[in-house]
């Protein structure tokens, strides 16, 4: 298959997209296109997974199962970093393909080649240090042995918005905790994943360890996985509306699930903070990949004091950005994913000025080809507007004014989400004061980027269920076994 691109020669043919992934082979076919959101052009059609397709990746699964457990773990954990290493050398092709279908600037991209193939290094090093349990009963009359075990097969499914390392972010400790699995990228970014399957393949990842679906039809492919009794663990990254009906769904037949879902992140800037870090920290929690991530600032609120300079600062530096198709190396703010992404942020913004907040910079679709918006800061805007309530997953910076330390605490909580919060004081006394009382799982100190392989990442409240990374991650892998033994 080649891949049309308007930049012949970036990508690795090698590379390009052989079809489903079932058991370790390739399988041709078409129904989904893939499309370049920057223009609206078409990239490459990719086949479009049935139920019964989904069903043989479930037997795929089940037959490398047993003898991917048994591999000791130094085995798994060497595949998993040389899957790593194949990752780091073809980074600028992964960069290019990202890029190309999902829209994101070239350096968001290779950033998330980067921290992708970390997971694969991190995993390959907790493959070996999965810890068990000996301890004694509190009478002292017996030993308790806790080992744990690989789950089993496992369906992970992902988002567009990081097409490589939400993935690589679950098939790491996957498959270092010993478990076969079965991944469902989204349609609009299958490339990446296909390219990754490839470089698994050739890392020595046996067959049907890793399969990988493509399918318009997420809702009965999953519920038939879901169904099928040797599925035992439901790993997924995406949006809480559909992470709410998968929770029904995998209640059925009693799945263990991971849930990684929307968010709504406050920023909060104090009247002591640095000016220019918060600019600096603001500029990366808001504009990484165009403000399509789930850790994005959702709310800036700031304080009286400093409101009207970093109003100012804001506007200056977001008004500066170079806006263009993401393959494009000058690209700072690439295209949104899909026009209905255009529409949602328009109508937010739209219905923020209608009740009189005002854009100091954009505050309209841009036109032409290709799903443009430009950043935008608005000010002045409503606490109960929309804006404030919804992911906004785009380059719009809604700026909120408020006066004491407990308003902005009340503010930061006034949502249903809880994945990130931000806060920018240099008395650090006080950051971690406001930080204790918000309700996130994740907290940046001083911080506009918090993503780490090796950190704990994952919400509370409607953001989610369990933790992806670090040394927690694994443990949505396995299951604790408990020996009560006489002897
Ligand atoms: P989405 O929920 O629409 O889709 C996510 C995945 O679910 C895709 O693979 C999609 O095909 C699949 N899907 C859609 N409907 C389904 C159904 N009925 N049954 C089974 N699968 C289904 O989300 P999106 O638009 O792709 O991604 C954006 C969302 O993801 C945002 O809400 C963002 O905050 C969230 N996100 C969260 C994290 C995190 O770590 N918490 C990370 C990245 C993105």
């Amino acid at each position: 298959m080649t891949i049309k691109t308007r930049t012949s020669g970036y990508a690795d043919p090698s590379l390009h997209a052989q079809g489903l992934y079932i058991g370790g082979k390739w399988e041709k076919g078409s129904g989904i296109a893939v499309v370049d959101p920057s223009s609206g052009d078409s990239l490459a059609d990719v086949p479009d997974a049935s139920v019964e397709d989904a069903l043989r990746a479930v037997d795929a699964a089940e037959a490398a199962a047993s003898g991917w457990r048994a591999t000791a773990p130094r085995q798994r954990s060497e595949i998993l970093r040389r899957w790593f290493q194949l990752m780091s050398e073809h980074a600028e092709e992964l960069a290019t393909l990202i890029s190309l279908e999902n829209g994101k600037a070239l350096s968001d991209a290779c950033g998330e080649v980067a921290y992708a193939a970390e997971f694969f290094r991190w995993y390959a090093e907790e493959a070996t240090r999965l810890p068990g349990e000996y301890r004694h009963t509190p009478s002292g009359s017996h030993q308790i042995l806790v080992d744990h075990e690989p789950i089993g097969i496992s369906l992970l499914i992902t988002p567009w918005n990081f097409p490589a390392a939400m993935a690589t972010r679950k098939i790491g400790p996957a498959l270092a905790a010993g478990c076969t699995v079965i991944l469902k990228p989204a349609s609009e970014t299958p490339l990446t994943a296909y390219a990754m399957a490839r470089l698994g393949e050739e890392a020595g990842v046996p067959p049907g360890v890793v399969n990988v679906l493509t399918t318009t039809s997420p809702g009965p492919v999953t519920s038939a996985v879901l169904a099928d009794p040797r599925v035992r663990k439901l790993s997924f990254t995406g949006s809480t509306g559909v992470g709410r009906l998968l929770l029904a769904e995998a209640a059925k037949t009693v799945v263990s699930c991971s849930m990684e879902l929307g968010g709504n992140a406050p920023f909060l800037v104090f009247d002591d903070a640095d000016l220019e870090a918060a600019l600096d920290g603001a500029m990366v929690a808001k504009m990484r990949n165009a403000g399509e991530a789930c850790t994005a600032a959702n709310r800036f609120y700031v304080q009286a004091g400093i409101h009207d300079a970093f109003v100012a600062g804001l506007t200056e530096r977001m008004a500066a950005l170079k806006i263009g198709a993401g393959y494009d190396p000058e690209t700072q703010c690439g295209p949104m994913i899909t026009p209905k992404a255009v529409e949602k942020i328009n109508r937010l913004v739209g219905d923020a000025i209608a009740l009189g907040a005002r854009a100091t910079t954009g505050g309209a679709p841009l036109p032409g080809s290709g799903y443009f918006y430009p950043p935008t800061v608005l000010e002045n805007v409503p606490v109960d507007a929309a804006i404030a309530s919804e992911e906004i997953f785009g380059p719009v910076a809604p700026i909120y004014r408020f006066e004491t330390e407990g308003e902005a605490i009340r503010l930061a909580n006034n949502t249903d989400y809880g994945l990130a919060a931000y806060v920018y004081s240099q008395d650090l006394g006080r950051a971690m004061r406001v930080g204790s009382r918000i309700d996130s799982g994740m907290l940046g100190i001083n911080r506009g980027l918090m993503s780490d392989p090796a950190a704990p990442f994952g919400g509370v409240k409607q953001s989610g269920i369990g933790r992806e990374g670090g040394v927690t991650g694994i443990q949505e892998f396995v299951e604790a076994k408990y020996y009560a033994v006489e002897f």
